[in-house]
């Protein structure tokens, strides 16, 4: 197990205070590992400023073999990289191997192709006597920082458009799980040049406040919670950086009358409860039509009921723990809170799961209404609530009567209504009938408090390019 940042291309422990990362699936230690110093994010920003001169006059064609050059390295040792992601957060083998593992590798490929094939305004005389052209550069050292869900996933959605455009990166993966980052900078270390990718590790409040708030970094790019954003944007503010924001969400689900019930509770079941439900996508706030709530309550709630976890042979789990003790109490107290109120029944789960460990029961919450905490706050666990409508219009009101904006989805079997619900849904992404599928090829990032950087697609790529003009005068 590789356990040192990457500086440069020097390995080196941090040398302050030590992060217990654990097996979520136990509560055991896997390993302390210390977080680095203020000189040692210092010296991964001058190697970032460093390689900054060479990487980014390099050509979109070399890039691209670096970046082929990663993809299959990871391809590789698919197996070594699953079975520490699946150690370090919980995650059922099964689920990091053949979901996460191929999509991760189709990312650093997609970017691979993707950057020799920018699109962009014509050059041409737009003043008499003078040509212009559009440029797209790379805009300088990115500061990136990761949460824990798919720890893996988001280094590629964060490093491969930074890295292909020409950027160089310090990044800083989520103190609870670090692994695979410090094993893909050995990776890094032995195929990019020195200094294009670094890996510094620690708190958010320690070195993640340190980097956003260092004065060479000139963009900063995060995926977590709109809290940790805001600071983000504060901290942007002073020097004023470019930021690319991938905040939490609370996604709507609304399911018309005329939805294939089987669809949707099949559909709910997967898209709903996956990777426990610590997913900003999760289909967790269903909109049920008068006909079809009850069964759908009742199906779900039976679908949900058989949810494999916490199953000593992990082949058969479909979901995890959560990521910490702290996270699964924060679960229970939603739960709590909403069993509390009267008109609220839970159907499925609402306990924690054994007593080693941060299982959470899968849970549905019949009876929610529109005003209700667990309808409105991003809870980030394996637990949905169903709310009925009777009128289509309050349907499409409460979806959008959210802080976030991340995703939604439509279930019907009419097209017409299913387009004209997408067209009013305030979200980046709009599922009809189905959730949470993404390609590497389509953009992915939200609206309002859910931010506004896009991962994965050819948008992405501009987030991490800077547009220029240049004018030549025939003189
Ligand atoms: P978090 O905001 O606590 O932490 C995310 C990262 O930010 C971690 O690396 C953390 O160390 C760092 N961080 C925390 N405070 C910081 C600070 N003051 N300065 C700099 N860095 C700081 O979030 P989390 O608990 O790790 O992740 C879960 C959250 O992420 C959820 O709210 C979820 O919705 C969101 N999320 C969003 C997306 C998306 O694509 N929109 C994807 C995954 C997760």
């Amino acid at each position: 197990m590789h356990t040192e940042m990457l500086i440069g291309s020097r390995f080196e422990a941090g040398t302050e205070t030590e992060e217990q990362v654990l097996n979520p699936r136990t509560g055991e230690l896997i390993r302390g590992i210390p977080e680095a110093s203020l000189n040692q994010i210092d010296a991964a920003v001058l190697a970032a400023e460093k390689a900054f001169a060479t990487w980014s006059r390099t050509t979109p064609g070399q890039r691209s073999n670096y970046l082929l050059k990663i993809a299959q390295a990871i391809e590789d040792d698919a197996d070594g990289f699953a079975a520490l992601e699946a150690l370090n957060c919980g995650k059922p083998i099964n689920a990091v191997k053949n979901d996460e593992i191929p999509a991760i590798v189709d990312c650093w490929r997609f970017f691979a192709g993707a950057v020799r094939n920018m699109q962009g305004s014509i050059a041409g005389e737009y003043l008499p006597g003078h040509t212009s052209m559009v440029r797209r550069d790379p805009i300088g050292i990115v500061g990136s920082i990761a949460p824990w869900n798919y720890p893996l996933m988001m280094m590629a959605w964060k490093l491969a458009p930074a890295i292909a455009g020409g950027n160089t990166v310090v990044y800083k993966p989520s103190e609870q799980t670090p692994l695979t980052a410090l094993k893909l900078a050995k990776v890094f270390a032995e195929v990019l040049p020195e200094g294009v990718v670094n890996v510094i590790l620690g708190r958010g409040d320690s070195v993640g406040n340190a980097l956003i708030n260092h004065p060479k970094i000139n963009m900063i790019s995060i995926t977590g919670d709109v809290a940790t954003g805001k600071k983000v944007l504060q901290a942007a503010a002073k020097s004023v950086k470019r930021t690319h924001l991938e905040l939490g969400g609370k996604a709507p689900v609304i399911v018309y009358d005329d939805a294939d019930l089987e669809a949707v509770v099949s559909g709910l079941k997967a898209f709903g409860y996956y990777n426990a439900g610590q997913d900003c996508t999760a289909a967790c706030r269903i909109y049920a039509g008068p006909k079809i709530h009850d069964k759908l309550v009742a199906d779900l709630s039976s679908a949900v009921n058989s949810i494999q976890y916490n199953q000593a042979d992990d082949t058969l789990n479909e979901i995890g723990p959560l990521i910490s003790k702290r996270q699964r109490d924060r679960v229970a107290s939603f739960v709590e809170r909403a069993s509390e109120l009267p008109h609220i029944k839970i159907t499925a789960g609402g306990h924690v799961s054994g007593d080693r460990g941060f299982f959470y029961e899968p849970t549905v919450i019949a009876g929610a209404l529109q005003q209700d905490e667990i309808v409105r706050r991003e809870v980030f666990g394996p637990v949905v609530s169903v709310t009925r409508f009777t009128d289509p219009e309050d349907a499409v009101a409460w979806a959008n009567d959210s802080d976030y904006g991340l995703a939604s989805s439509v279930w019907t079997k009419d097209v017409s209504k299913a387009m004209q619900t997408a067209a009013r849904l305030q979200y980046g992404c709009t599922w009809i009938n189905t959730h949470f599928m993404l390609v590497n090829e389509m953009p992915h990032g939200g609206l309002k408090q859910s931010g506004y950087g896009k991962d994965m697609s050819v948008y992405a790529l501009e987030d991490y390019t800077a547009v220029r003009h240049v004018m030549i005068n025939h003189g």
